[in-house]
């Protein structure tokens, strides 16, 4: 994993109520209290950021949003600004997950608002991208993974890309219990660095981290973040139970 410090990122998406998710945010800062040499932050849906802040208070884990709205008010029914995010204690946010991507139809030209918006505002962003199935049969892993980047990064500066992780995180493998093999992730991951470099020029691609997701679990964490260009993981299923997140938590730290 080099010299950048791993961060795993728990996205619960649209699971748990209340009482699930305080209580899973509580024993995840109890449980990972001691530990070191890694970055951690849960991403609840948006009606339980504040009590989930409140249980993970004092603790190591870092309270994130799954999106956010680019505009800073007004009249846009159903959106969450980031001010608002940042008014309950969200220091991270996701933008371009591929569930809003494919599911919700959110294009590069949004993902890039978002983006930007969320580092103006001073936040820490977790930028998504990965190919779909039908991409990587067509051999566009790579051109799809770049040109997402590219977007998703166009405008954004040199001191507010330190705070920029990416997530390569192949639709595919997200949420169907197929993962991409070790090789498969550092081969993407590679190819995403050297995307990052001719973006941005070469420190930035080294310090850059780049996290794996898709179907991670912990049997298959430690072998996935053991290689050279990962560093931790964007965790779906698995970082709705304790032991599991735990677990992979763990492996990021190697
Ligand atoms: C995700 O939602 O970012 C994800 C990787 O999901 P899963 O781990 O369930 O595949």
């Amino acid at each position: 994993m080099g010299a950048r410090r791993p961060f795993v990122g728990g996205n619960w998406k649209m699971n748990l109520h209340r009482a699930e998710a305080t209580e899973l945010a509580g024993n995840l800062a109890r449980r990972l209290s001691g530990i070191e040499g890694v970055d951690v932050a849960v991403c609840p849906p948006f009606p339980y950021l504040a009590p989930v802040s409140e249980a993970l208070a004092g603790g190591p884990v870092r309270l994130g949003a799954q999106d956010a709205y680019p505009e800073p008010n007004g009249a846009f029914t159903g959106e969450v600004s980031l001010s608002m995010l940042q008014d309950v204690g969200a220091g991270v946010v996701l933008a371009g997950h591929s569930e809003r991507r494919h599911e919700i139809g959110e294009g590069d030209l949004l993902v890039n608002r978002k983006v930007r918006a969320a580092l103006e505002a001073g936040m820490e962003v977790i930028l998504c991208v990965g190919e779909t199935l039908a991409q990587r049969e067509a051999g566009q892993t790579h051109a799809i993974n770049a040109a997402q980047l590219f977007y998703g990064l166009a405008g954004v500066g040199g001191e507010a890309i330190k705070r920029v992780t990416i997530a390569y995180e192949p639709v595919w493998a997200i949420g169907t219990g197929h993962t991409a093999t070790p090789d498969d992730a550092q081969s993407a991951h590679a190819a995403i660095r050297e995307a990052l470099g001719r973006l941005a020029g070469e420190s930035v691609a080294k310090r850059t981290r780049i996290q794996y997701g898709g179907s991670v679990k912990p049997s298959n964490a430690g072998e996935i973040f053991a290689q050279p260009d990962v560093d931790g993981g964007l965790i779906g299923g698995a970082s709705l139970k304790e032991d599991d997140f735990v677990a992979i938590v763990e492996a990021a730290v190697g």
